[in-house]
This record gives structure tokens, C-alpha cells and sequence, in this order.
């Protein structure tokens, strides 16, 4: 059975409101330190507390997941004040929040109204396991890419998040597992990690080397030391192959790669992720074997979905051990997670079984990703489609109308 917890905030109107009166106010998750100084300045900050100030809202706002200025005691009742009326700290709108029988959770979040006055919806997830925990982002609104089996793809274009919009989706992750160290340390059975959030994947909707600035500030953030702490060798930015961005990706955070390879020869590869006839196989392979830091402990994670007669043959097996012979690399097999009107279909599982086999004999680790949270519609841009079809029908009924956004 399908527990589901649904922790909805309806989307009324003063909420909406709270959020376009946010609007006005520069959001500060998401500002590097620079940024952070230069919004105290124009507060009025002495240059010589600068630093020192930034430092501490750092703290308050990374470390201690801070929602409100009132609660940062060691800054000056003034200058909170001021913090209050100019800038913010607010976090996404939740819409849905669901959880597995397996302990997965999704969220279905509602940003702040952007310049348009349009709220865009963003899914996430976290994935629990023994030993560390997953949490999955989004990096843009919709994607452009449209890969044949990917279901955000069918939703169309929408916008870039914001390095702010990125971050704010972990600090609330974080605020519903209660993953602060605050409350860890009096937690009675703390996760085996010492945190719940351990890694951090760019997964979600959208593709984060289109939206590289923002990705990359975002990273820099989450790795802060004095801040989110979350290890540069933990967070895996994942791309369906926008060659250009990726030395940089690896220059300027440290991140880890993973790539959605998906299919062996170019024939096929075009079909699925057509980005891949501006930037062939060959190409991509290159980029990959330039990254840097490279070794036998930092590997690049080929992700290759399982889709049944298309590219699962044992041919595509031994193709793809030659093709990441040189190349410090393991592979993640995705069993394909249909969705209403997908083209495809899984592969059986004997079949996954068998491709993993000839990998692994090939002397690369393959482990067969396990579907989790299918209970809850876990399969990219699933859950955001489901809500938009509710809202169509209560628009459509005529009792409903006027009752939700
Ligand atoms: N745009 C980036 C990141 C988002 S997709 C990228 O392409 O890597 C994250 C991963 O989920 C990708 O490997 C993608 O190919 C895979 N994916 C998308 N839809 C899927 C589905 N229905 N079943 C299984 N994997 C899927």
C-alpha cells in the first residue's frame, strides 16, 4: 500500500501574495560571499564589518538553516531589522509531499512568482539507503533537450532556475528531514552518515550544463565548508552531453560527472538524446577523458537506461565496455521508468541482467540502478505532469472553479 503523506499547502491567494511581496526583496540563499558583502554594503554595513557580517549570515542561513533574520542573535537588532524588510530567506512552496513504502520522498515545489508573475512547479527527491542519502534537484523549469524516453522533455521550455532556486530546494529538503546539525546532535537514532542528506545529484528536471552559471555557484555553495559541507566528491552533476561546458564544469566546482549515455553507436544515440548530433559520441568521449582529477577513486558515472529492443543487446554491452576502456568510469543501468503514452519499454529484467554481466566481465562496475518510489510517481517530471492534469480537470468542473490556482 501506498502510504502518501500530503502535506499540501492549498495554492490560495494570500500565499501567492506572501510570495510576489517576496519578490521584492533580494533573496539571499543562493549569493556567494562576494554578493552577500555587497547587499550589506548597500544597507549601510561599515566596509570593515563586512566580512565578518557575511560570515554570519553565512552561518545562520547554511549551517543553522535559519528561515527568519529575528532568529540570528548575534546581529544586531537593527540591522535584522533592516535584513527583514529588504531581503529574505524564504523557501519554495510546498505542493505535494509524497513518500514510499521504501522511505523515497518527492516533492512537488512552487517557486516564487518570477518577473512575469508566473509560479513555475519543481519536483525533487530523496533516496534513503543504509549507508547515505540521496537528494535529486532540478536545475531549469522544463527542459529543451527533448530525449525520446524522458518525460520532462514532453513538457516543453520553460526557464533556468536560480542559483537561489537551486539551493533553496536543498535548505528545504533539509528543513523536512530535520537535517540541521542542530537537531541531529539531540536526535535519539541519528542517521549511520551523521546527516540524512550525504549526496547531492543534478538529476531532476531539466539540464544543468544549460544552465552552468547558476549550477556551478550552486555547487560552490553546497561544498562550502562552512556552510552546507557538502562534499565536492558527493555532488554529481549530470549532463546528456553539452561537451562545451563540461571542462569547466570540472575547473570551476570540482564535481563530480556523470554522463546519460544511453546508447553505443551514434545512430541510435541521435534518436534518443538528439543533442547528441550536435555533439557526437566520439566528442563527448573526448571531453570525458580530459575531466580532471580523474582516477580509480574518481570515476565518471555513465548512465544508460534500459530500454527493451533498442539499445540492451549484447552487442551494446561489449560496444560499451570498449568505448570506456580508457576512461575511469562506472555505469549505472536505469531500468526505464515508463510513463503514460512513453514510447518504450523496460527491458526484462533477465535481460538487464545479462547486459550487467557482460559489463561487469568486461571489468567495469555496472550495478543495476533499483527503481525506487515508484509508489509515488518517481520517474522524472511525473509528478509535476499529475498536478497539472488535476488542475485541468478542476478547471474543467465547474463545482471546482475558483477554488484552486
Ligand atoms: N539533463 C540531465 C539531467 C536530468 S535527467 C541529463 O540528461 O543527464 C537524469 C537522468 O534520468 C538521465 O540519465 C536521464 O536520461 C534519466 N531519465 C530520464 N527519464 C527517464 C525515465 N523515464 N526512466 C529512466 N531514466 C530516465
Amino acid at each position: 500500500m501506498t502510504h502518501i503523506t500530503t502535506n499540501s499547502q492549498p495554492a490560495t491567494a494570500p500565499v501567492a501574495d506572501t510570495h510576489t511581496a517576496l519578490r521584492q526583496h533580494t533573496q539571499l540563499p543562493g549569493l556567494e560571499r562576494p554578493a552577500l558583502m555587497q547587499v550589506l554594503a548597500g544597507l549601510g554595513v561599515p566596509q570593515r564589518q563586512l566580512k565578518m557580517r557575511a560570515q554570519q549570515l553565512w552561518h545562520w542561513i547554511y549551517h543553522r538553516g535559519a528561515q527568519s533574520f529575528e532568529e540570528m542573535s548575534n546581529i544586531s537588532r537593527a540591522l535584522r531589522a533592516q535584513l527583514a524588510e529588504h531581503c529574505s530567506i524564504v523557501r519554495p512552496q510546498v505542493v505535494q509531499a509524497l513518500k514510499s513504502v521504501d522511505g523515497t520522498r518527492k516533492w512537488l515545489l512552487r517557486l516564487p512568482a518570477d518577473e512575469h508573475g508566473q509560479q513555475h512547479e519543481v519536483e525533487m527527491v530523496f533516496i534513503p539507503e543504509e549507508d547515505r542519502g540521496t537528494l535529486c534537484i532540478s536545475s531549469q523549469v522544463g527542459c529543451t533537450l527533448n530525449c525520446r524516453f524522458c518525460h520532462t522533455g514532453t513538457q516543453g521550455w520553460v526557464r533556468n532556475l536560480s542559483a537561489g532556486e537551486i539551493i533553496a530546494q536543498v535548505l528545504l529538503a533539509k528543513d523536512d528531514l530535520g537535517d540541521w546539525p542542530a537537531l541531529l546532535e539531540k536526535h535519539p537514532n541519528p542517521p549511520l552518515a551523521g546527516r540524512y542528506i550525504t549526496n547531492i545529484v543534478f538529476m531532476g528536471m531539466g539540464e544543468p550544463l544549460y544552465n552552468s552559471e547558476n549550477v556551478f555557484a550552486a555547487v560552490r555553495i553546497l561544498a562550502d565548508g562552512e556552510g552546507l559541507a557538502i562534499s565536492r566528491r558527493r555532488i554529481t552533476v549530470s549532463t546528456a552531453g553539452v561537451v562545451p561546458e563540461i571542462p569547466r564544469l570540472g575547473e570551476e566546482t570540482g564535481a563530480m560527472l556523470a554522463i546519460s549515455l544511453h546508447a553505443t553507436t551514434d545512430e541510435v544515440r541521435n534518436e534518443l538524446v538528439p543533442l547528441n548530433r550536435k555533439y557526437p559520441i566520439a566528442e563527448l568521449l573526448d571531453a570525458c577523458r580530459a575531466y580532471p582529477g580523474l582516477s580509480n577513486a574518481k570515476r565518471i558515472t555513465f548512465e544508460y537506461v534500459m530500454l527493451k529492443g533498442v539499445n540492451d543487446a549484447d552487442a551494446d554491452a561489449r560496444r560499451l565496455v570498449k568505448m570506456l576502456r580508457d576512461i575511469p568510469a562506472k555505469v549505472n543501468l536505469i531500468p526505464f521508468n515508463p510513463w503514460p503514452g512513453s514510447a518504450y519499454a523496460c527491458s526484462d529484467w533477465e535481460r538487464i541482467e545479462r547486459f550487467a554481466e557482460i559489463v561487469n566481465d568486461g571489468g567495469l562496475a555496472a550495478p543495476v540502478r533499483t527503481p525506487r518510489g515508484r509508489d509515488i510517481l518517481a520517474a522524472c517530471g511525473q509528478l509535476k505532469s499529475e498536478s497539472q492534469r488535476l488542475r485541468a480537470k478542476q478547471r474543467k468542473t465547474p463545482a471546482r472553479q475558483g477554488s484552486t490556482a
